[in-house]
């Protein structure tokens, strides 16, 4: 049994609010939200960050950016004429405040998000 969290979020052994999936991604609802939409996306393999999904399985990648939007347009922030917009995170270590390491990406929307990040 593996005690990364999102693998066993992946294996149902732990409730997850899924939004989204093909057969090698999944996306649901962050426990936590910082904003009206908050998604997360993963690969349902295990790669701890994105620079090593990019470097190892870069078409996985294309995977969950895609799905990203596929999110971004399911919960209305993609529409036609005109476009709240979304924004992708991704944190890698201690710095960017990284707390589960199997890469996920952020969908955040629904809010102005402001800029610069904190
Ligand atoms: P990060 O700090 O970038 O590693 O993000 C980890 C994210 O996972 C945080 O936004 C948490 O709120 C979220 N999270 C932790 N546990 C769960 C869970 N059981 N279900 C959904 N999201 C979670
Ligand atoms: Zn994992």
């Amino acid at each position: 049994m593996t005690d990364c969290l999102f693998c066993r979020m992946v294996a149902g052994e732990i409730p997850a609010d899924v939004v989204h999936q093909t057969d090698r991604v999944l996306a649901f609802r962050d426990i936590s939200p910082q904003a009206p939409t908050h998604v997360l996306v993963i690969p349902k393999e295990h790669h701890a960050t994105v620079g090593a999904l990019a470097e190892t399985d870069p078409a996985l990648l294309a995977d969950v950016v895609a799905a990203a939007h596929a999110v971004a347009r399911q919960e209305k922030l993609v529409t036609d004429g005109s476009e709240p917009g979304y924004r992708l995170v991704t944190n890698t270590g201690p710095a960017a405040g990284q707390t589960v390491h199997h890469l996920h990406v952020h969908v955040l929307g629904g809010r102005d998000l402001g800029w610069p990040p904190g």
